[in-house]
């Protein structure tokens, strides 16, 4: 049993920044989440550091929250950002009377804007359509989000909070009107842990509506909005694209570390773990890349992923005035709505935001205990950002050339050293190579671990004391979960690297018949992956 004042359910950027704002206040935290830390919605979305410009025109209100936090966030979080900055471009497929009126909504909203010639722009970002009439130029950015939520959440911990990845909440204690805490069980060994909290905080984003149900509450009705995103290789352009139009679907190119990401499509979906990616999406997502850059359909395509947005609705008798499904953040006290106290949900909103609706989050917190507490999460500048240097694409090539001769290197791609590797599988304590993939972008390039994982799986099992089985099962779930988003868009330069990198995993690995420990559900994908 573990006691502590707030118990944090869900480790994506907001449940993270809940528990780094919780522990600034000097509270106990407990932080929890079903798998590994930032894999849910946080882990699966576009990249984009919002201006407020998307929304300038259509919500204002969002546009005005997202240019407060991007001004924060760049301050508090530079090393997980790239300072890109932002173009809106109209093309030829776009309605110009549209430019006017997101000039004067960025004016009215307080987006800094400014308009530049179309020529100036194209010489800046040389593969940008040549037809574009009008440019703005806005201070959007790129985040590597694994980089600001284990920022958050190490922050938290070196001020006393317990971080739980793989522990999935399985029920929450309520006796009577009040929440105590929750029953969690660790996904991996199937282990059982109960937590007693003063406060309990659901950040568990498109799953807020389930934990709600766990905690007897009703209403709580979260829509999953599922979009998918595709990554080119290299970066086709250096700054953020996006399409000056209404928001639609595949009208920004996020530039982030090694590649290009555009996106994204909404589709509605029942299940918040849905991941099922459409060809029609897919094709219709190169198109619209064509429209922003002539070209984009014959460019390498690495990879396709999904994310689901958490759309709040609250369908509780009685709330009228909510009933719209918002893409705005929701903050649920319990003890108002539904008369339980010592739970509070919070949903909803954009990853921008986190620390908003953090500081939001834990002012409710706050008030349940009593308690005054100043928030200070807008200038306590993160682990690794105490500089206030913005992360540069450079950055590891500079490190590289630093120590060439005595470092081998495992990832070509990502320029990863084998130091930077053991001390990853150190500090993480993992033997899930997917783990190791998302703080340290192992595998993600090119060849989607092709010349890397091999290499890779040998140094986890001589470090980790892995015994044969295990490491050949770490090496097969981690190729299966690379082909799934492979998978969708095989064609041209990316068929040649899977079917090299098929030789690779079969014919000199011929991974197909190693030994694994229990068969995991990955498997019958890898199989059939390098049949
Ligand atoms: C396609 C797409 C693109 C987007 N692009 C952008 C963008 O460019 N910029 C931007 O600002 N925003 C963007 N967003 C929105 C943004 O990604 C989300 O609003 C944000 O990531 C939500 O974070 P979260 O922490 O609230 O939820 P999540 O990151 O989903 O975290 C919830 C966590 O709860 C955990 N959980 C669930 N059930 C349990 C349980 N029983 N026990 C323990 N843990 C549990 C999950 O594993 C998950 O990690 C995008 C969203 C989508 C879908």
């Amino acid at each position: 049993m573990l006691t502590t004042d707030v118990l944090v359910i869900g480790g994506g950027a907001t449940g993270a920044g809940v528990a780094w704002d919780a522990a600034l206040r000097g509270l106990d935290v407990v932080l929890v989440d079903r798998a590994d830390l930032a894999t849910g919605t946080s882990g699966r979305f576009h990249g984009l550091v919002h201006s407020g410009g998307r929304y300038a025109v259509k919500d204002p209100a969002a546009a005005e929250e997202c240019a407060h936090e991007n001004r924060i966030v760049r301050r508090v979080a530079g090393a997980a950002i790239e300072d890109t900055g932002g173009l809106f471009v109209t093309t030829p497929f776009d309605d110009p009377v549209y430019a006017d009126q997101f000039a004067a909504g960025c004016r009215a909203t307080g987006v800094p804007c400014e308009e530049i010639d179309p020529a100036q722009a194209l010489k800046e970002e040389p593969r940008l359509n040549p037809a574009i009439s009008r440019v703005f130029r806005v201070p959007d950015a790129s985040i590597d989000v694994w980089q600001l939520v284990w920022a958050l959440a190490r922050g938290a911990q070196d001020r006393g909070a317990r971080v739980l990845p793989y522990h999935e909440v399985i029920a929450i204690h309520r006796e009577s009107d009040e929440v105590r805490g929750a029953r969690l069980r660790n996904s991996r060994t199937g282990e059982q842990l109960d937590v007693e909290a003063r406060v309990t905080v659901s950040a568990s984003g498109a799953w807020a509506g389930r934990i709600a149900e766990l905690a007897g509450i009703e209403g709580v009705h979260v829509m999953p909005g599922r979009g998918i995103m595709i990554a080119m290789a290299h970066r086709l352009v250096d700054t953020v694209i996006n399409r000056c139009q209404m928001p639609t679907d595949g009208d920004i190119i996020v530039p982030i570390h090694t590649v290009s990401v555009i996106g994204t499509t909404d589709v509605h979906t029942d299940d918040p773990d849905d991941h099922s990616v459409l060809q029609g999406e897919v094709d219709a997502m190169l198109d619209d890349g064509e429209r922003l850059v002539p070209g984009f359909k014959s460019a390498r395509a690495l990879r396709v992923w999904t994310g689901v947005r958490p759309l709040f609705e609250d369908r509780k008798e009685g709330v009228a005035s909510t009933r719209d499904v918002t893409r705005a953040h929701a903050l649920l006290d319990h003890s108002q709505r539904d008369s339980v106290s010592g739970f509070l949900t919070i949903t909803g909103g954009k990853l921008t935001t986190y620390r908003l609706m953090a500081e939001e989050t834990v002012d409710a917190v706050c008030r349940q205990l009593g308690q005054a507490r100043p928030c200070t999460t807008a200038s306590e500048r993160l682990p690794g950002s105490q500089d206030g240097r913005y992360y540069h694409l450079g950055d590891r090539l500079g490190r590289r050339e630093d120590t060439l001769l005595d470092d081998q290197l495992i990832c070509e791609c990502e320029l990863i050293p084998r130091r930077a590797l053991e001390q990853a599988i150190r500090r993480q304590g993992t033997a899930d190579l997917d783990d190791l993939r998302r703080v340290l972008r192992l595998g993600m390039g090119p060849c989607q671990g092709g010349f890397c994982i091999y290499r890779a799986t040998g140094i986890l099992h001589g470090l980790d004391g892995l015994d044969a089985p295990a490491a050949n099962a770490a090496l097969l779930e981690f190729v299966s979960e690379r082909w799934k988003g492979v998978f969708p868009i095989l064609y041209g330069d990316q068929l040649r690297q899977a079917r090299f990198d098929e030789w690779i995993f079969q014919g000199v690995l011929d991974v197909g018949h190693l030994p694994t420990g229990p068969v995991s559900p990955g498997d019958t994908i890898a199989h059939e992956c390098v049949r």
